[in-house]
């Protein structure tokens, strides 16, 4: 069944589809056609979010987290069939998309109880009959640009902490997922929230996207995906004074010392570079293995990857999905002939694709300067390296400018200790997987991988949509 998308402006769907989105899996299932907008649509839309805004933000904060609330049991009830479309239109197998439908249902429940969460706090004054006082205020008309890869889980952590701040958004999801967009933005709407607050706009970055973060009343953007163009955004939004919150590439590493557990170390190193099909800015694509391990290790990674086979995610037993286009096939594939060419070698996978099903590939003797070492793959390929020790591991895992998450298998805590207090990452994982994220724990990365200002996720993901206001309240007593 093809569904058509249409834009969602001022509380009405809006516009003629046109753009094609196909599965991945399948080339005969058309999946969408959605809006192409353009920089009109956009700012129809900023229009809207500006009329809706004051409004909004004058409504009381529980009925604000009310919507929230509601419409994460609409999206609950729904998520079935929100998963379905979900893995023909990204091509995740259907036990990861149902998981991510269900943790955006999660994330909308979290901020929607911060509609009855105390926000600012209560000072002590120097002056006399004085309180003083900070009220969170929203920033007023909100940018968000998201993603293909988590198509409804990152915008919902991105709309929901907005939308219960006060703030109305304007939202421009990866043209390859407007369909799944559209299930987030039906659950609000359907919940009640008035129109205007929340507004989407199908269509490609280069138009929609840029006319979006370029407008000038969007206070602020919160953008997830690629380095190149966050740091774009960045430039275009920030010579304005918006706010804006990035978070980009990742090239994140697992060190696995001698006394780990070699068959839990490989199960950990496939999950983060194999689940997702390697397409998460959290997914392992370096390990560093110490001498007494390495072997060991190559021969049980090379087992969990034969786990890893990859099919229609529509089908129950498969565990990885296809790679989402081609244009993203072809870049994976570049890397590894790259890789081969540079004098790599291949422990499993780098055969021939099938369509856009792409086997595990894991790549020894790759140089440390190499691309595949270097350069975000974002694709189900992992580089196994070898270092003398855990402080060559350090300094192999730094260096690098992205610093989103890193990983670490052991069994010693010192070890565990000092890796987490020297990594230069966001994010570290002892023993886990560098994927798989608590909703309720700030999120974000160092370096070229996020702005590094404001975290997403938890309750640090308010204090990007509100600005603090300080008052002095004064009373006289009477006489
Ligand atoms: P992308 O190509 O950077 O696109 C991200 C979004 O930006 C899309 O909606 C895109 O529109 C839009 N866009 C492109 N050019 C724009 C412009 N000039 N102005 C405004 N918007 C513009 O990233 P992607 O390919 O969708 O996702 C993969 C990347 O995301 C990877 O690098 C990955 O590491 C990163 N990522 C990071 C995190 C994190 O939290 N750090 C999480 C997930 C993914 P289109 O529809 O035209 O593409
Ligand atoms: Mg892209």
């Amino acid at each position: 069944m093809t569904t058509t998308v249409q834009n969602f402006i001022a509380g009405l769907w809006t516009g003629d589809p046109s753009y094609e989105r196909v599965n991945p899996a399948d080339p005969s299932d058309l999946v969408a056609v959605a809006v192409s907008s353009t920089g009109k649509e956009a700012g129809a839309a900023v229009a809207a979010a500006s009329d809706a805004q004051s409004g909004w933000a004058g409504t009381a904060p529980t009925a604000r987290g009310r919507v929230l609330l509601d419409a994460a049991e609409l999206l609950g009830h729904r998520a079935q069939e929100v998963a379905l479309d979900l893995v023909r239109e990204e091509g995740k197998t259907r036990t990861e998309a149902l998981g991510e439908v269900r943790r955006a249902a999660d994330v909308l429940r979290y901020f929607g109880a911060q509609g009855w969460r105390a926000t600012g706090e209560v000072l002590p004054s120097s002056f006399p009959d004085t309180m003083v006082y900070t009220r969170r205020e929203a920033l007023g008309v909100v940018a968000v640009v998201t993603p293909w890869n988590f198509p409804i889980a990152i915008p919902a952590w991105k709309i929901a902490p907005a939308l219960v701040s006060g703030n109305a958004v304007v939202w421009k999801p990866a043209e390859l997922t407007s369909l799944t967009a559209s299930h987030l933005v039906r659950s609000l709407a359907d919940a009640g929230l008035p129109p205007g607050v929340l507004n989407l706009v199908n269509g490609r970055g280069s138009e929609a996207g840029e006319a979006l973060v370029s407008h000038p009343d969007v206070a602020a953007v919160s953008f997830t995906g690629s380095t190149d163009v966050g740091l774009h955004i960045h430039e275009v939004a920030g010579r304005r004074r918006a706010r804006v919150q990035l978070e980009m590439g990742g090239k994140n590493a697992v060190v696995v010392l001698d006394d780990a557990d070699v068959a839990r170390a490989a199960a950990t190193v496939a999950a983060g570079a194999f689940g997702l099909t390697g397409q998460a800015c959290t997914a392992t694509s370096r390990v560093y293995c110490t001498p007494g391990i390495i072997d060991g290790f190559l021969a049980s990674l090379e087992k969990s990857a034969g786990e890893f086979e990859p099919g229609d995610g529509r089908k129950d037993d498969v565990r990885m999905g296809p790679v989402v286009s081609d244009a993203q096939l072809r870049t994976i594939r570049g890397f590894v002939e790259k890789a081969k060419n540079d004098g790599a070698s291949f422990l499993h996978g780098a055969d021939e694709p099938d369509g856009l099903f792409l086997r595990p590939t894991i790549v020894t003797g790759a140089k440390p300067t190499a691309d595949i070492v270097r350069n975000e793959v974002f694709g189900p390929v992992v580089a196994v390296l070898e270092v003398p020790d855990l402080d060559a591991a350090i300094d192999a895992v730094n260096d690098s400018r992205y610093g989103l998450t890193a990983g670490i298998c052991t069994r010693d805590l010192a070890s565990a200790q000092e890796f987490a207090a020297r990594a230069k990452v966001g994010v570290v994982k002892v023993n886990r997987p560098t994927t798989g994220l608590d909703l309720n724990a700030p999120f974000g990365g160092v370096r070229d991988s996020s702005t590094n200002t404001y975290r997403e996720q938890g309750m640090a993901a308010v204090e990007f949509y509100t600005w603090s206001k300080t008052v002095y309240l004064g009373h006289d007593r009477p006489g």
